[in-house]
Parts: C-alpha cells; structure tokens; sequence
C-alpha cells in the first residue's frame, strides 16, 4: 500500500504541517496504521525506531483530539508512555511540531526523570491536552497528584519492549490501572516476546495489526557486521586502535556498566582521543551536552549503557561498536540498528573473547545470519575459553533502586 499524506484522512491543519517537517511520503507505519487510528480502531504496530512510528501515534492522537474538550486543571486527554527521558524529549517535539497549524492548538506536557519535578508539576496544574512520560516519573506526579488521569481517551504505548525491558512492568501495570476503561490504545514494539504480546492483548480491544517489515530482512543488509576476536583486558587498547587506524569520525561504543563506560572514556580521553560516557547517572543537562558534543562531531566516541541509549537518534552515525555484547539479541539489533538509518550504509563492529564467543554464537543464530571472525595483528587473544556469564556486566538486571522500593511500600500501605 502506498497512499500519500492526503489520501490517509488527516485534516489540513495537520497536513499543511506534515510538509513543513519535510515528510514527502508517509512511511509503511503511517500508511498502515493512521487509517485504521483515526477511525478510532486500537492498534499494535511493528515499529523501531528510525520507521517514523512517532509521527504516526501523534498524527492520529494530535486528529482525534482536535475538536475535543480541553484537559480540566491537573488533567489530560492522552497519554503516551516511552522508556527513556530521550524519547520523551523527541516525541514532545513531534507533538508540539505537527500541532502548530491547529486551530485550538494543544498543550503539550513532557515528564521525565533525571531533573527536578516541580516545573512538571507547574506545568501540569493548568491541564495538557497531551502528556508524553517516562512510568517512574509518571508515577511520582500521579501520587503527588498532579495529575489524574480520569479522562485519559488515548494511551499510546512506545517501544513497549524497551519498557518492559527497562523493568517498568509494574509501574505500567499501576498506572494503566487508573485509566478509564473507554480509551483508544495504539500500542508499538519493535519485537513481540511473550510479555510484550500479553500486555498488548491485555491493553488493547479488537486491534488491528500493522506489521511493517522485521528490522532483519528490511534494514540489516544494509550494515556491516564485523567481530573481532579480543582478550576482555586489552579491549579498550583495540578501541583506541581500531579509532586511529580506521579512521572513524564518530563511534557510538556500548559499555555494560556505567562504571565501565567512565573508565573506558577516561582512557581514551587520556589518549588524546574526544570521549565522554553516556548513561543514566549523568544529570539530564550533562546528557544532553554530550549527546549534542557528539551529534556535532565534536565529540568522536560516546560510551554508552544500553539504559541511556535506548530510543537514542543519532543522526548520520557511521559506526556502532559493542565493547560488551548485549544481554539479548533483541538488544543487538535494536543496538546496530543506531547506524545505518534512513537508508544509509553503516558498520557494526563487536568485540567478542573466549569467555563470550558462545554468547555471540547465539545472537547470530537469533539473527539469522553469520558474522566471519576476525583478529587485529598485536591484539590477538591470548585468553582460554571459560564458562561464564554471557555479556560480561550486569546492565540489564538492574535492581529496583531504592526510591522505587520505598515507592513499591508506600503503595502498598496506602
Ligand atoms: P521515529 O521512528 O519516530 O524515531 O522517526 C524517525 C525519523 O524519521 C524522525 O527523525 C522523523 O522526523 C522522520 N520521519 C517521520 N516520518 C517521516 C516521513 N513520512 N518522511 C520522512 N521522514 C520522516
């Protein structure tokens, strides 16, 4: 199906909007499930990052607002749930953007974690017609109440893999205990596990199902894999190796932990080389300063954790590389999937020892598709195989920390 913006159903305002952004053509997500969206129909989408999944949920939910009631004081009429304070800030302006032509333009509120609270709750008290959230931070202004979320008439999950992932499962579950049950629900994952496929049924009526074109067949020939054969200690040596003599311009580097991805930067800062970590303890302005560093160029390797660069858009980036391989191959794909979007050819390289290559086997076989071991001349490795824990760092199991504990209690006394 290859329907242009006009023929979708989407009102002139929008529209004259769409052009604007420079959006000649919808998308396979925004051919497929804007019709069925704004007649009302509940939705599961197929949809990554990089497939225009953003303009498809604010499209619809941006029409199936207009002409509705406005938000009452400390209210909303949608809501729409990401897993990273990144993706709250990019959908937030894909709103706002796409509104600006409305004639009773929307207010658009966008929460998150990592910086101070109050400024939401200012700017909740009046009511936003669209409320873009983080589940942790979400939860937070629900129980100061600040906000209610009775007349909620649209939910839109985002990348509900990576919120299930990024262990939200009972932040959502609380969360979407409070909406009323009469509500459109479009809901988007890149990839269908079981737990994703349970809340998809269980939040959704009757959906239609958009399946665009699994990330694998349509956008994986387009980026190169290497893996190379390296000892866990001389690792961060190859990198800076592999940076020189490869002459890479800008390298997106995922580090299992936080502390992994200071050391490594702090190591290859030392080597003359523009490095900065990029996770989840920076503060807010401090991630958005090395996200922007390294956008511009300035900045020619970030190091970041999986938690930091989820829902992460990098525009132009050549090269992603895995210095520790993820948990998961889900998390592989949606990593190399950083580079080589928008059509353009990319290169993804990991590093891969003895004590992971068993780990690497079975992300290729998840993959479907083989990766040639290679070796750096002065780096070979030296290590014999040991059976351990696959991904070398714990990221993903990450513990409840202990404001979400004293959260969980509060909760259940209350
Ligand atoms: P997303 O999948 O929402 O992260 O979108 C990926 C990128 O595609 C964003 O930078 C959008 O601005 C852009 N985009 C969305 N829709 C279109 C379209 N129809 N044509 C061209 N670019 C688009």
């Amino acid at each position: 199906m290859s329907l242009a913006f006009p023929a979708l159903g989407l009102s002139e305002a929008l529209l004259r909007a769409v052009a604007q952004r420079g959006y000649g053509e919808p998308t396979p997500i925004q051919a497929a499930a804007l019709p069925p969206a704004l007649l009302g129909r509940d939705l599961i989408g197929c949809a990554r990052t990089g497939s225009g999944k953003t303009a498809a949920y604010a499209l619809a939910v941006l029409q199936r607002l207009e002409g509705g009631a406005r938000a009452g004081a400390g209210r909303t009429r949608a809501l729409v749930l990401v897993p990273t304070r990144e993706l709250a800030v990019q959908a937030g302006e894909e709103f706002r953007a796409l509104a600006r032509h409305l004639a009773v333009r929307p207010r658009v509120a966008v929460v998150h974690g990592g910086v101070s609270a109050n400024p939401q709750m200012i700017g909740l008290r009046g009511g936003a017609e669209v409320v873009v959230a983080t589940p942790g931070r979400l939860l937070d202004l629900l129980e100061r109440r600040a906000l209610r979320l009775d007349d909620v008439a649209l939910l839109v999950l985002d990348e509900a893999d990576r919120l299930l992932e990024a262990g939200f499962a009972d932040e959502l579950e609380r969360i979407t205990r409070m909406l009323p049950a009469h509500r459109q629900g479009l809901f988007f994952s890149a990839t269908f596990p079981p737990a994703v496929r349970l809340l998809a049924a269980a939040l959704s009526r009757d959906p239609v199902q958009v399946d665009v074109p699994a990330p694998d067949s349509a956008e994986a020939p387009a980026i190169a894999q290497r893996a190379l054969e390296v000892d866990a200690a001389q690792r961060t040596r190859l990198l800076h190796h592999l940076v020189e003599t490869e002459h890479w311009a800008r390298v997106l580097v995922f580090v299992a932990t936080r502390h992994g991805s200071e050391q490594v930067a702090e190591a290859l800062r030392r080597a003359g080389v523009a490095a900065a970590a990029f996770h989840g303890d920076l503060a807010q302005g401090a991630r958005s300063r090395v996200l922007a560093d390294f956008n511009a160029g300035t900045l020619r390797v970030m190091l970041a954790t999986d938690i930091a660069a989820r829902g992460l858009h990098v525009p132009g980036l050549p090269v992603v590389l895995n210095f520790d391989l993820p948990r998961s191959a889900a998390d592989y794909t949606h990593r190399i999937g950083r580079t080589a979007r928008a059509g353009a050819t990319g290169l993804a390289v990991s590093f891969v020892s003895a004590a992971t290559e068993a780990h690497f086997r079975l992300i290729e076989t998840r993959q479907g598709r083989r990766v040639p071991r290679e070796r750096i001349a002065g780096f070979e490795p030296r290590d014999a195989a040991v059976p351990t824990v696959p991904g070398g760092g714990g990221v993903k199991g990450r513990g409840r920390s202990k404001k979400d504990r004293l959260r969980e209690a509060a909760l259940r006394s209350g």
